[in-house]
């Protein structure tokens, strides 16, 4: 499988610091900042810093550094949110959409963390 990425997506911009964001929390190989437009009280997006379009394209190609950097940023996100399961009732959702079926909006991997509401089921019929 040959994945295209496109350095001129959104995100690549805000990781070239072209475009502003409000940065959650950042890290050597990965940045997390909210959603422009939030699903949820707390709606952080979490991004590896190199050019990756999907989660199967990082967890294919990506060094273990940045694979450990990436998963232990989502860790601390949680952390920094105070949303770990456990805590008054909090939780959370990770989704990360791919491609068209996926409805994949912007072509660099990025993680959803949803929390700070009830989230209701997984899915929902198409
Ligand atoms: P996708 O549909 O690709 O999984 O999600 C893309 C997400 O990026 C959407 O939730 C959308 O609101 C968010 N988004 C799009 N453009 C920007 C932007 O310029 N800044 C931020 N912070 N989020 C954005």
């Amino acid at each position: 499988m040959a994945y295209a990425y496109d350095d001129q997506n959104i995100f690549a911009k805000i990781l070239r610091g072209e475009i502003p964001n409000n940065t959650v929390l950042e890290t050597e190989h990965s940045l997390a900042f909210r959603d422009i437009a939030p699903q949820a009280p707390d709606h952080v997006l979490v991004i590896p810093k190199g050019p990756y379009v999907t989660y199967d394209h990082f967890a294919a190609e990506a060094s273990d550094a940045e694979i450990a950097d990436f998963t232990r940023a989502i860790a601390q996100v949680c952390a920094k949110l105070g949303i770990e399961p456990g805590t008054d009732g909090m939780g959370y959702r990770l989704i990360s959409n791919a491609g068209e079926a996926g409805v994949q909006e912007v072509p660099h991997l990025h993680i959803h963390i949803l929390s700070g509401r009830p989230l209701g089921r997984m899915l929902q019929k198409a």
